[in-house]
């Protein structure tokens, strides 16, 4: 039996990590989560899995659901997400937190040797190099959630280092794969909202139209698997179901595929290194889809992805930089405040404007963090 913490457990990720919970109660106990202001949804969730401690976003949801469940510890805010992080009956952290509002609790699970399942990918954007030097010390693993790095992690299995030869992150392209930049002026939240293949939380699905979200996984990867940012390529596949590949020196490329379920790679990173059946996921049908389709990415047409390889490229506070504007960004976006090709605007405008410092600590990052969105809330 396996304890789970599980921080953003409202969301999408959260959400799909219940599932997963719930299809196999025998090997995995919920024992604690946090949710943001989704009052509804934590209630049901306190109700169904009865954890020990729940941390939501605001003092006064906290004090509502003090009095609703009495026999749960209820925490709010920052201190919250890190007491979750950090509960001493789980083994492992699964973070869906949204944003790099994850980091400071990620590092404080590392530090109590949780294993991390981690698709809060923004905490490894922001403060990759804080993670994984962590991880080491504490001899800490951590699990990849996204499902391009699960795929590559999948492939990674029984094989040494020395012999990889580059990554190749697959991308479905977005909402907005087969629209022009022209056509690019006059799209609207709505449109942007509808992914062609998956099903994911509100900025994510923006990321994705953006081409910002492949470059978060370009950067990600860098980290998770320490290949050279010119051994990680990235390629227009746009049925999502070559979730990545590792092509290795002898010329061999190995790929993991499935249909576009993130229930895998949850369940995946629970069960790490075994298997278990997962029933509510449909099983590819190869003949059936008939086709694959690949191009190469246009790095003039998707100007985040180049933006966030370089950043992750030029490395100090650059790619924090990245993350807190392109955060600020969509969230502007998404209340209809900047139009959809002004996002990347922002984030070039506030990547100008910054003089990056080399091998931030994490005072600095926050610090940077917290400089880059007050300006960027201002920004156009
Ligand atoms: P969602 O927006 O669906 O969920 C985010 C979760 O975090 C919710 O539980 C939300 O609470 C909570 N939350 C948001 N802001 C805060 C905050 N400031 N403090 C505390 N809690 C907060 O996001 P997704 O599930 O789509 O994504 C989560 C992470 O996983 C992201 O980093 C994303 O890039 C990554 N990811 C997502 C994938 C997907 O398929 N969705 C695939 C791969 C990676 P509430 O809703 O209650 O307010
Ligand atoms: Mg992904």
């Amino acid at each position: 039996m396996k304890h789970i913490s599980l921080l953003g457990a409202t969301g999408s990720v959260g959400t799909q990590t219940l599932d997963v919970i719930r299809e196999h109660p025998e090997s995995f106990k919920l024992v604690a989560f946090s949710s943001g202001k989704n009052l509804e949804l934590t209630r049901k969730i306190i109700s169904e899995f009865k954890p020990s401690l729940v941390s939501v976003f605001e003092k006064k949801d906290c004090d509502t659901l003090k009095a609703e469940f009495p026999n749960t510890k209820i925490m709010f805010g920052q201190e919250g997400l890190v007491e979750v992080a950090v509960f001493d009956k789980a083994e492992v952290l699964v973070n869906a937190v949204l944003g790099s509002v994850g980091l400071y609790p990620t590092l404080q699970a590392i530090e109590a040797r949780k294993t991390i399942a981690i698709a809060n990918k923004e905490t490894l954007v922001t403060a990759g190099h804080l993670v994984m030097e962590a991880a080491k010390k504490n001899n800490v693993s951590i699990l990849p959630v996204d499902s391009e790095h699960s795929a590559i992690y999948q492939c990674l299995q029984g094989e040494r280092e020395k012999n990889i030869d580059r990554l190749i992150i697959t991308a479905s392209g977005g909402s907005f794969r087969d629209l022009s930049r022209d056509d690019l002026k006059h799209v609207t939240v709505e449109d942007a909202l509808k992914h062609p293949n998956w099903s994911m939380g509100a900025k994510i699905t923006i990321d994705s139209a953006t081409m910002m979200n492949k470059g978060l996984e370009v950067i990600e990867a860098f980290w998770l698997f320490g290949l050279p940012y010119d051994k990680i390529d990235v390629l227009l596949h746009k049925e999502s179901i070559i979730h990545s590949m590792v092509e290795f020196h002898d010329s061999s490329v190995l790929a993991q595929l499935g249909t576009p379920d993130m229930k895998v790679p949850i369940q995946y990173a629970l069960t790490y290194p075994d298997r278990l059946p997962l029933q509510s996921s449909e099983r590819l049908n190869l003949a059936k889809i008939g086709k694959l389709h690949f191009q190469d990415m246009d790095l003039e047409r998707f100007r985040c992805l180049h933006f966030a390889i370089e950043a992750g490229k030029a490395g100090g506070t650059l790619p924090t930089v990245l993350n807190a504007a392109n955060e600020v960004a969509v969230s502007r976006f998404l209340k209809g405040e900047i139009s959809f090709l002004q996002i990347e605007e922002l984030i070039e405008s506030a990547l100008n404007n910054h003089r990056s410092i080399t091998n931030p600590s994490l005072a600095i990052i926050q610090e940077v963090d917290q400089e880059t969105r007050k300006n960027a809330s201002t920004l156009l």
